[in-house]
């Protein structure tokens, strides 16, 4: 297991240690910080594994920082820790780019499960590989591949598909979806963008996984249902 470093920005100094001493157990660095001003500085010096963020920050909105993070294309996995267990606050962290959230008050043991499952599916990415079920993702030939097969899919189709495949089992937003299809340009519409869902769900009709629209939320990549 290759060590870590965390960046852990909390305000409430009693969580911020119980959760700095539960990550640094296994040789992990965490660095500590109560507002987003220390935090920012520390974030673009630093090369940090994950951002643990909480959002009720003295100085600023954990969510503002999260959105400028994101807007500098800066692709640091943020897991965020929120108050509130209500579905609005859910989607607005997850369409400003996290990649989790938590709800306090929370258990340590799930949390350090949350953490693995983000670092896996980081560490999946950056050695080029992206694989659920018997779905396959080779991120450098951006070719994929059903149980070995190839299957086409157009730049557009493939970048869909990744967004799906590193967040398999979860909800991502329409929103989310049609910005990481920015070309520096416009978001792609609403239309263009059931288009290219649709093509992708006659393209993987032959995995085991589907891709379920959430109405009124975004999509799913999962496992299959087997219809009687
Ligand atoms: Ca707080």
């Amino acid at each position: 297991m290759r060590t870590m470093r965390f960046l852990l920005i909390e305000d409430d100094v009693q969580t911020a240690s119980s959760l700095a001493r539960a990550l640094g157990t296994e040789g992990d660095y965490v660095d500590v910080y109560g507002t987003c001003r220390e935090a920012e500085q520390a974030l673009r010096s630093g090369d940090y594994g994950l951002l643990i963020l909480d959002l009720g920050l003295p100085d600023q909105e954990g969510s503002a920082l999260l959105r400028d993070l994101r807007a500098r294309h800066d692709h640091t996995p943020v897991l965020v820790l929120t108050a509130r267990d209500e579905l609005d606050e859910r989607v607005r962290v997850l369409n400003l780019g996290a990649d989790d959230y938590l709800s306090k008050p929370f258990d340590l043991a799930e949390l350090q499960a949350r953490i693995r499952a983000i670092t896996r599916r980081t560490r999946a990415a950056t050695d080029g590989q992206l694989v659920v079920g018997n779905l396959r993702l080779d991120l450098s030939s951006r070719q994929a591949e059903v149980s070995g097969r190839g299957i086409g899919l157009s730049p557009r189709e493939l970048t869909v598909l990744e967004v799906l495949m590193l967040r398999p089992g979860r909800v991502t937003s329409r929103h989310l979806m049609r910005n990481c299809l920015d070309n520096g340009g416009e978001p792609l519409s609403d239309g263009a963008l059931d288009v290219c869902m649709h093509r992708i769900r006659k393209k993987i009709e032959s995995s085991s996984l589907e891709v379920r629209p959430v109405r009124g939320l975004g999509y799913i990549l999962q496992e299959t249902v087997q219809k009687a």
